[in-house]
């Protein structure tokens, strides 16, 4: 029925069909009496943090707005206002950007997941490009040198090694949906939770994140769930058997399946598992949990196998790294790889050095870097992830690398410096809040020749670049887009003794 509609309407125009989208949601907005202002006729101009659009008020104002890009002339109705900024919606276009690209898949605009898919991939590469720039600059207030070209990604959809689906039986409905005649009594849904929505998951139907065979195993196990008529979770009432579908897909051809269920019905879960192994004998490794809390984390839940192995493989460079339901491995696997390849290189390692690889995960940089160092000493938090690294380091034959576990601001101290000698070099990699300041002013004391600091965001990374900055020099920057159609960007700064 959607399709249809779709397709019916943009026969006959683009613009046509999305002026008709944005009056459709104009009129519901009205109706819920949110209206605050509109402004006609804003030239859209930039694409700012979280990939939202950016265009001026007439007072001056900056307005973000959600479903535009850079170069589209829009009306917009505004959704939150600010002293300093309002946010709102296009709810009509006089003019397209000539960055407008088709989006590929059919949930685009519904799904939260890709937000940058309308626009063309040379156009998303430029404003990560200088979404980095201007942390470092603005925010960091650091000297910096010309940034690097960003490194694209080869793939731009279907990069993705790891999805996790949500059942649901409130299927969330489109406009559209909700606005035709038609009564809609099959409410199950196998999908992403809409932003902002806990409680509505958008039914899937091809994601172009993954390859295949993930569709193919999604779209089974809800086609085979209802034949089996097996209840779909509802979060508001905590009720239903079946809750998340966990799919990971490897450069050695592995793939590991993993099912969540609210509580055991071992008749139906075997059934279920059963037709999943029949029909995809290419799934390397199915599991499950039965998970009764009231989240659907499984990092404290038992994982249990039920076919082929509790592990999958990935490999790089030669080095194998044995991956369970529960570990952490950079989601775009191809990228993985050249973003290390650029922080070896950044290092300039030449076999002699102590390196130092804090927020190590499993190890993955650490023994990337081994053949080409002395000695490599890991840290990080998670205890599960430090016991992969150090099994993999034995799979792989590694035995100059160490790791350590522990909350970085209070393991990363002078006993342990003492302990384990002072580094030559030193490579970061923390998550998105980036380093604790307590980190970082170790960090200036221990005064290692090179620092190389991998970053998931850059205004993080300029806070604490900084803060680093009486002591070290910024010498080179490197952006990586590890995530096409997502406003998110990668970027690694080498850091030299002043
Ligand atoms: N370098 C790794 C993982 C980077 S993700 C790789 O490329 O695969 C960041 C890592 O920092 C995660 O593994 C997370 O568990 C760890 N981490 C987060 N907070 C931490 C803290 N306070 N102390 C130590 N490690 C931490």
């Amino acid at each position: 029925m959607k399709g249809s509609f779709f397709i019916h309407f943009y026969k006959i125009s683009p613009i046509f069909y999305l002026n008709m989208f944005c009056y459709s949601y104009f009129c519901a907005m009205s109706r819920k009496k949110k209206i605050r202002k509109v402004f006609e006729d804003l030239t859209v101009t930039d694409a700012g943090a979280k990939g939202k659009a950016i265009a001026k008020a007439p007072d001056g104002r900056i307005v973000f707005v959600k479903n535009a890009v850079p170069g589209d002339i829009v009306t917009v109705q505004t959704t939150k206002q600010r002293k300093a900024y309002y946010e709102g919606t296009a709810i009509s276009f006089s003019k397209y950007s000539k960055k407008r690209t088709e989006p590929r898949c059919e949930h685009f605009g519904t799904c939260g997941g890709c937000k940058w898919q309308h626009m063309g991939y040379e156009h998303q590469l430029y404003f990560k490009q200088k979404e980095v720039e201007n942390n470092l600059i603005r925010l960091g207030k650091v000297e910096i040198p010309p940034v690097l070209p960003i490194l694209g990604s080869a793939e731009h959809y279907f990069y993705r090694n790891k999805m996790e689906f949500s059942f649901s039986d409130s299927k969330w409905l489109t406009l559209e949906q909700i606005q035709s005649e038609e009564v809609i009594e099959n409410r199950n849904a196998l999908g992403f939770h809409i932003p902002g929505m806990w409680d509505k998951i958008l039914d899937l139907n091809k994601c172009h994140l993954q390859r295949d065979p993930s569709n193919a195993i999604r779209n089974f196990v809800k086609a085979k769930a209802e034949e089996l008529e097996l209840s779909f979770f509802n979060s508001r009432k905590q009720e239903g058997f079946l809750r998340t579908l966990m799919i990971r897909t490897s450069s050695t051809g592995d793939v590991m399946v993993l099912l969540q269920f609210f509580h055991e019905d071992a008749t139906n879960r075997k059934l279920l598992l059963d037709a999943i192994t029949a029909q995809f004998p290419e799934i390397t490794s199915l599991l499950y949990v039965v998970n009764t809390k009231g989240n659907d984390t499984i990092y404290d839940q038992e994982v249990i196998c039920h076919a082929g192995k509790d592990h999958i493989f990935e490999e790089m460079e030669g080095l194998r790294f044995k991956i369970n339901a529960k570990s952490f491995y950079q989601t775009n696997s191809e990228q993985a790889y050249e973003l290390y390849k650029i922080t070896r290189e950044f290092a300039g390692l030449t076999g002699n050095e102590l390196v130092y690889d804090l927020y190590t995960g499993t190890g993955t940089i650490a023994q990337f870097v081994a053949k080409k160092a002395r000695k490599v000493i890991g840290v990080e938090a998670i205890p599960e992830a430090i016991e992969a690294a150090k099994e993999n380091a034995q799979l792989n034959n590694i035995t100059n690398v160490e790791f350590y576990v522990g909350d970085m601001k209070k393991v990363f101290n002078e006993d342990f410096i003492q302990q384990h000698g002072i580094p030559d070099i030193v490579i970061t990699d923390p998550p998105r809040d980036g380093m604790h300041a307590a980190v970082v002013q170790q960090l200036v004391a221990i005064s290692a020749q090179k620092i190389v600091y991998v970053s998931c965001n850059s205004a993080t990374q300029a806070r604490d670049l900084a803060l680093l900055d009486s002591h070290y020099k910024v010498t080179k920057v490197q952006p990586v887009d590890m995530f096409p159609q997502t406003h998110h960007v990668e970027n690694v700064v080498l850091l030299e003794k002043r």
